[in-house]
């Protein structure tokens, strides 16, 4: 970041204080991951400022040949990757593929069944301060309250009572695959479109290592920045029929000009993901969430659901007499990140909570195996339990240390390009 660093000294130290704190703390953010750096070059590009507004052959500004052919590679890699009919790679992000998908074959005021975000749900999904809710009606189903994993009964239920115009699956804190099929079934019952939105799993799905719910959606979306370690950035896929309806409701229903820096990192993304070492980093993730949970559970903590199939798992940590946030804050005093994330009926506020959500994305991405996602589970419990005694807290943070020094995320050497892991 040579011209960074002479034209801007304040922003140049700041970066590079973020690049330090990513190196030397555990990411367990489920929601994030370390991308290679292919990608951050590809999104730090010369595309970032051309404007080509329309799809490849139909744009709305001279120049833009190469635009086409990033344009036209992305959806090439997008619609392999996941067996897609058509696939839009121009959301600027997950909400903005949303908000796409319900204006393209929705109405104002329809009605639309979803996950209730305090059990797991997303924002975008008719949450209440969302935009979304304002523009439709929204109902939503939660967790079974004994088995806290989806009740496909209950849903079917409120399908036939509510006779939603979509249905739409996929969460943000859920550690259970879903039943994309048996989903399929309940809305075709009331002639509901079906949108999964596997934001979180993308990453898992493309790998094969959980199943794939494009088969049998109408609409899937996603982020490229999760578990797909892309760069950030949104994505549609869709049944052959919807294709006009839905790449009109992204330009230019929602959205002007893509983004081509970040189509850029797509394609790069769709072409990394489909690669052996990808596979291996993905089925390294739901080794280690497994390992977490197994971990968590011999140290006396309990997991909603029980456990996980996925990349995460969701702990409560009301046994232990602490909050999300005070865990949290522990947590990032000694290096490690996590965030606070409520429990199915949490009787704390969000902004407290009673649960955190820790992910195995990062640290796969890193080269952790399945000892050193233990071992990192024996930190958080160790700090958890000693939450006020300094001198525990310190040794955990120079265990932390040493972690982060034997994975780097990105080798000291310039020609090393991938995450330690790729
Ligand atoms: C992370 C996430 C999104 C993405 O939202 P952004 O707008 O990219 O922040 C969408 N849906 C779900 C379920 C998510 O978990």
């Amino acid at each position: 970041m040579k011209h960074l660093r002479i034209h801007d000294q304040e922003v140049f130290r700041i970066v590079e204080a973020e690049k330090e704190r990513i190196e030397n703390t555990i990411d367990l953010i489920a929601a994030e991951n370390h991308a290679p750096l292919s990608i951050l070059e590809a999104q730090g590009s010369a595309f970032n400022l051309k404007a080509a507004e329309g799809y490849p052959g139909r744009r709305f500004h001279a120049g833009c040949g190469q635009a086409d052919d990033l344009e036209n590679l992305a959806v090439k890699r997008g619609k392999k990757l996941f067996g897609a009919d058509h696939i839009n790679v121009q959301p600027h992000s997950g909400t903005s593929a949303n908000l796409a998908v319900y204006f393209a074959v929705l109405e104002p005021g329809d009605r639309i069944l979803s996950m209730r975000l305090s059990h797991g749900g997303h924002l975008s999904h008719g949450d209440a301060a969302s935009i979304t809710s304002k523009c439709f009606r929204f109902v939503h189903y939660g967790l079974d309250p004994d088995t806290e994993q989806l009740d496909y009964d209950a849903i079917a239920k409120q399908t036939a009572d509510f006779k939603p115009r979509m249905i739409v699956a996929g969460a943000s804190a859920y550690a259970r695959l879903i039943d994309y099929r048996r989903l399929a079934g309940i809305a075709r019952n009331v002639s509901a479109y079906l949108l999964v939105d596997m934001a979180h799993i993308a990453g898992l799905v493309a790998a094969g290592v959980i199943p794939s719910p494009v088969p049998v959606s109408d609409f899937v979306t996603f982020t490229t920045y999760k578990t797909l370690m892309g760069g950030r950035g949104g994505v549609i896929i869709c049944k052959e029929k919807y294709r006009r309806q839905i790449d009109r409701a992204v330009f230019p229903g929602s959205q002007g000009t893509p983004a081509l820096n970040q189509v850029a990192a797509k394609a790069v993304c769709f072409h990394l993901a489909a690669t052996r070492e990808f596979a291996a980093v993905q089925k390294r993730v739901v080794a280690n969430a497994a390992a977490m949970a197994e971990e968590f559970k011999q140290q006396g903590y309990r997991l909603v659901s029980g456990g996980t199939d996925n990349h995460l798992v969701l702990v409560d940590l009301r046994p232990k007499g602490l909050t999300g946030r005070d865990a949290e804050e522990v947590l990032e005093s000694t290096g490690i990140i996590v965030n606070r994330n409520v429990i199915p009926n949490d009787p704390q506020p969000p902004d407290r909570a009673s649960g955190i959500r820790v992910g195995a994305a990062a640290i796969s991405a890193r080269g952790l195996e399945t000892s050193d996602a233990r071992r990192i589970v024996g930190l958080i419990d160790a700090a958890l339990s000693n939450a006020g005694r300094q001198e525990v807290l310190k040794h955990v943070a120079s265990e932390v240390a040493v972690i982060c020094r034997n994975f780097p995320v990105y080798s000291q050497d310039d020609k090393m390009m991938l995450p330690s892991s790729l």
